[in-house]
């Protein structure tokens, strides 16, 4: 018997610091970088001095296994080797193909994250999920593998379009919710600074996210407990998603879920009452519209069951009660849910 887990060490830095691009493209001059092409156009001069580049058109039609088939024969087109580094620069959906893409070239080379929305700052770019959209599929197919660091440098955020921005700010509000009510309090009194992008307030507010995000992970990473209560807001907020047709964002759906599952909750009697007015404080002063009309009652329950949702024969909801108390509710009764839905109005 051989204890393989021990000889593996997962942990590893997240550098937060305005500027920080430079050194990653000091340290790593010779390594392959995988970039987001619309990062690629606003700082082009950045990487006159990277010879290795792969330009990616980020898109969730892009996030295919296609494009991670034409990365592989880029590196091997490169000769990249095992001791190559993958440096993945953009978004969310440039860290999943790109995280994906590393983890399966010669088994596995190490990859280095640089975040450049505000949602993979707070999110994807920590915690090892990696992957592509198959078959009409969100996130289908992939795999669990943890970049060698994180470089996250705040000023490519004064770049960001603000629905990008707002999109990711749904994910901050999430933590503060299920993890942190000191957090929610400097969410609530920082909501000036937050829009206007000071560096000091971003910096403190990425670092929480990624405080909680990384505590999670290291006590669950393949997500069978705790893990889950990241995914508040995420059951109703997919079928929004879908509902939608994706014409909604990921995080402002997210919004409106968190929303409902919180309604959904104090009608179960799982959630106080005044846990739903918080919610309602803090996604008000964010600016989020959190009511919805549901277009398609079927589509929408079908979606909401999607997944990893459901859990010997009910549904599964993360929430939480109070402030920084998530929760995980299992065996919800679909019926009781559309019911309660039906309540609100959402499906007139
Ligand atoms: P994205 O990667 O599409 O980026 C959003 C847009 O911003 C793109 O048009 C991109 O070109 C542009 N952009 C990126 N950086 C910019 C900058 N600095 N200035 C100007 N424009 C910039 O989307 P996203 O919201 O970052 O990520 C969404 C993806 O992340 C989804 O596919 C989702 O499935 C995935 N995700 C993964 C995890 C995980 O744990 N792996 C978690 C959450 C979300
Ligand atoms: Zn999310």
């Amino acid at each position: 018997f051989v204890n393989l887990k021990k000889e593996v060490d997962y942990s590893y830095p997240i550098i937060i610091e305005k500027g920080c691009i430079k050194n990653v493209l000091e340290m790593y001059h010779n390594s392959f970088y995988l970039i987001d092409s619309k990062v690629y156009s606003l700082y082009e001069s950045f990487f006159e001095n990277i010879d290795k580049k792969f330009i990616f058109e980020a898109s969730e039609e892009n996030k295919k296994i296609e494009s991670v088939l034409e990365i592989l024969k880029w590196l091997k087109d490169e000769q990249a080797n095992r001791s190559s580094k993958l440096i993945v620069l953009g978004g969310g959906i440039t860290g999943d193909v790109g995280g994906f893409a590393a983890s399966l070239y010669m088994r596995g080379i190490n990859f280095i994250q640089v975040p450049t929305t505000l949602l993979s700052m707070v999110d994807s770019s920590v915690g090892g999920k990696t992957g592509v959209n198959f078959e009409n599929r969100k996130n289908f197919i992939g795999s669990f593998k943890q970049p060698e660091k994180v470089f996250i440098d705040t000023a490519f955020l004064s770049t960001l379009a603000d629905d990008e921005y707002k999109n990711g700010l749904a994910e901050v509000i999430k933590y503060s919710l299920m993890f942190d009510e000191e957090f929610y309090e400097f969410l609530l009194s920082n909501r000036n600074k937050i829009a206007m992008k000071k560096n000091e307030t971003v910096m403190e507010m990425i670092y929480r996210c990624c405080k909680h995000k990384a505590d999670v992970v290291r006590q669950d990473e393949l997500e069978s407990g705790i893990r889950k209560f990241l995914n508040f807001g995420h059951t109703i907020g997919h079928a929004i998603e879908v509902d939608s047709n994706y014409s909604i964002k990921h995080g402002f759906a997210v919004a409106i879920g968190m929303y409902l599952e919180t309604l959904v909750g104090v009608e179960l009697g799982e959630v106080s009452e005044d846990t739903l007015d918080f919610v309602k404080k803090i996604l008000s002063l964010y600016g989020f519209d959190y009511t919805y009309k549901i277009k398609n009652k079927d589509l929408f329950i079908n979606a909401m069951m999607s997944d990893k949702k459901i859990e010997n024969d009910g549904l599964v909801l993360s929430l939480t009660n109070r402030i920084g108390a998530g929760k995980i509710i299992t065996g919800i009764k679909l019926d009781d849910v559309v019911l309660i839905l039906e309540k609100t109005g959402v499906f007139n």
